[in-house]
């Protein structure tokens, strides 16, 4: 059990456009979590060479940690999707970039940097629907178990996390906040503990 507030007394609050956010995780956390990804994938593909596709923007810090930490060979690629606006999911999910290459055959792994409703892991299925992969799994560094509402199985967990919105390693509050190394979450009253 990892006391989050021990690990934080003497972190600052941080503010990004109108809203303050508090320390969440710190590097080592979340490296930690990015390895166990890394690892439990490469159990799983140590026989073939895997396609990875990264999801644009939130994961590329994600996907570039995940690939140092992922031992054997393997490709990757990107899409582009996004449903947030501020803090609150739009509920309309765009696809910006399509999946190009001959993923037929392949075994495809989607990198999400979190799953929140599973609106974008819905929209991301279905671009992937008639591309005849053998096999389609999904890796989420963050998952939000609480809010999933979807009807796919999350096959490689980083860390679960408590519905209230992170920036921070990828992720935004209106564009601000990705290049922060630290996870942090909107500011409220109190402090969580997360088991890992
Ligand atoms: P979903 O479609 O599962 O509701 O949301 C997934 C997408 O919404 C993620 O890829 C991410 O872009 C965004 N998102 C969901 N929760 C959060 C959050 O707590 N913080 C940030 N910055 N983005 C989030």
């Amino acid at each position: 059990m990892l006391s989050l507030a021990t690990q934080f007394n003497r972190a600052q609050v941080i503010k990004l456009h109108d809203k303050q956010f508090k320390p969440f995780l710190d590097e080592a956390t979340i490296l930690k979590a990015v390895k166990k990804v890394a690892e439990e994938v490469a159990r799983d593909y140590e026989d073939e060479v895997p396609i990875f596709v990264g999801v644009l923007n939130g994961a590329f810090m994600f996907v570039s940690d995940f690939l140092k930490q992922y031992p054997y060979d393997c490709e990757v690629t990107f899409v582009k999707l996004s449903s947030y606006q501020g803090l609150t999911s739009t509920g309309i999910v765009e696809t910006l970039l399509d999946v190009s290459g001959d993923m037929e055959g392949r075994s495809v792994i989607i990198l999400e940097d979190i799953i929140d409703t599973g609106r974008t892991l819905q929209q991301l299925v279905h671009l992937f629907s008639n591309s005849n992969v053998k096999e389609f799994k999904i890796a989420s560094l963050f998952y939000k178990s609480e809010v999933y509402n979807g009807e796919y199985n999350i096959d490689y967990v980083g860390i679960e996390i408590p519905n209230r919105f992170i920036v921070g390693y990828g992720l935004d509050y209106n564009e601000l906040g990705r290049n922060l190394r630290q996870v942090y979450q909107l500011n409220q009253d109190n402090m969580i503990n997360l088991v890992l």
